[in-house]
């Protein structure tokens, strides 16, 4: 049997390669950067249920594993200019977690691992740089001349996909305006933060930007929400980091900072999530760019993965369009989800503002006002929004 290729051994590109050995099939993963890389940061910290469900049918255990590693917190809280509006504590449920919390370096290491169990065989130093499909075949040309050749591929290989590039595919949608910094601190030992997730509102200590505080096992994650013509060097370097910090979770953690960067808000979706012949399956941010709120970028990046290996294991062109139609469908879902939050965060409309000053104000009589300060920085919630649409 020829193997499926799956270009980039990011998040989604494991969770592909895991979900086509459950399948029985043999795969090759193909990734640019060398074996004993660093990945960087953070990033996709959130884990949804559903997510942890897909990956456990991947390889049954990954999920306890990967969230007896994360924490998950069951209180949240949103401030409004120094003010708490709304605080909520859940009780723990009796089942699985509805989340778990970890660095994406940390849930790369546990899919890594358990490709590594399932026989995954791994090419490192593999640039996918040339991609030609048939109607029964991929052939993958790597930067040193190098071919691999599959009856399938799932480009994995990340927002700048060289696999979506040379088929031609592009990328629709809109940029924000602005930036955001994302900071990684580690914990003080013996003097951990509540865990807890914190929104702050025009938080008076960062001169009223906007605020999250997000806790991962060993830390937590601070993203800070700039003004359109706020400068980099001012608020994005680690030296500015160590500055504004302390007036967001107090002293002693300018030697904590692990990891500073920052992004932009995208939204952007592939005009096809598969080539002309049906051989390439796009999954991931090589198909679709959102912002970070909603934690829609690797939770459906995951469900894209299962998706395209059940799709490749039915083996058949309406498979794969079927694949296609349904994860580019979930991708515009997210897409508009995210809007509606951006709306929310980065308000161009006067009346927005004037919105969410008058809730913070009417929220210790009308609760529902507080609420809604609490839920809207991540969009419209309709059953799993991270992987809606997802047939599979
Ligand atoms: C600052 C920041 C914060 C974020 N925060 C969140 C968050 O809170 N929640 C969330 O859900 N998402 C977040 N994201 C997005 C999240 O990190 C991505 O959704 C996730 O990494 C996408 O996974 P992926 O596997 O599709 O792509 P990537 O993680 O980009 O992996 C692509 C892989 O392909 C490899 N590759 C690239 N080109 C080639 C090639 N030509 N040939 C072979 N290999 C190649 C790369 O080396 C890499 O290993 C954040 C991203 C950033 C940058």
């Amino acid at each position: 049997m020829s193997p499926v290729m799956v270009v980039g051994a990011g998040p989604v590109g494991l969770s592909a390669a895991l979900a086509l050995r459950a399948h029985g099939l043999p795969v090759v993963l193909l990734e640019a950067d060398p074996e004993d890389r660093e990945r960087p940061g953070s990033r996709a910290l959130f884990v949804h249920r559903e997510t942890l469900g897909l990956l456990d049918a991947m390889l049954p255990g990954l999920a306890a594993e990967i969230t007896s590693y994360g924490r998950t917190w069951h209180t949240r809280r949103t401030l409004y200019r120094g003010r708490e509006v709304y605080a909520r504590t859940f009780p723990p449920p009796s089942g699985p977690p509805p989340f778990t919390s970890l660095r994406q370096t940390d849930t790369e290491r546990f899919l890594r691992a358990a490709c590594e169990r399932a026989g995954v065989e791994f090419v490192w130093g593999a640039r996918v740089t040339g991609v030609r499909s048939t109607e029964s075949e991929v052939h993958l040309t790597g930067e040193d001349g190098r071919v691999w050749t599959g009856a399938f591929a799932v480009a994995a290989d990340g927002a700048r996909s060289a696999v979506r590039r040379g088929l031609g595919i592009a990328l629709e949608g809109t940029h924000g305006e602005g930036f955001h910094v994302v900071v990684d601190v580690a914990d003080l030992p013996g003097a951990e933060l509540p865990l807890e997730r914190v929104f702050h509102y025009e938080h008076p200590g960062v001169g009223g930007r906007s605020v999250m505080r997000v806790p991962f096992t060993g830390g937590f994650q601070v993203d800070l929400q700039c003004r359109d013509d706020d400068r980099q060097e001012a608020y994005g370097t680690e030296e500015a980091v160590r500055r504004w910090l302390p007036a967001i979770v107090g002293d002693g953690y300018g030697e904590r900072i692990l990891w500073v960067s920052t992004y932009r808000f995208l939204r952007k979706v592939a005009a096809s999530f598969t080539d002309a012949h049906r051989r390439v399956l796009l999954a991931g941010e090589a198909a679709h760019l959102f912002p970070p709120f909603g934690a829609r970028g690797m939770n459906s990046g995951i469900a894209d993965a299962a998706a395209a290996a059940e799709a490749i294991a039915a083996g058949t062109g309406e498979a794969v369009a079927e694949f296609a139609a349904v994860r580019r469908a979930a991708a515009l879902f997210n897409s508009a989800a995210a809007g509606a939050a951006l709306d929310h965060l980065r308000p161009h409309r006067r009346t927005v503002r004037v919105r969410q000053r008058a809730a913070a104000a009417l929220a210790p009589v009308l609760p529902w006002c507080g609420s809604w300060l609490e839920h809207a920085p991540y969009g419209p919630r309709h059953g799993a929004p991270a992987v809606a649409g997802r047939k599979y």
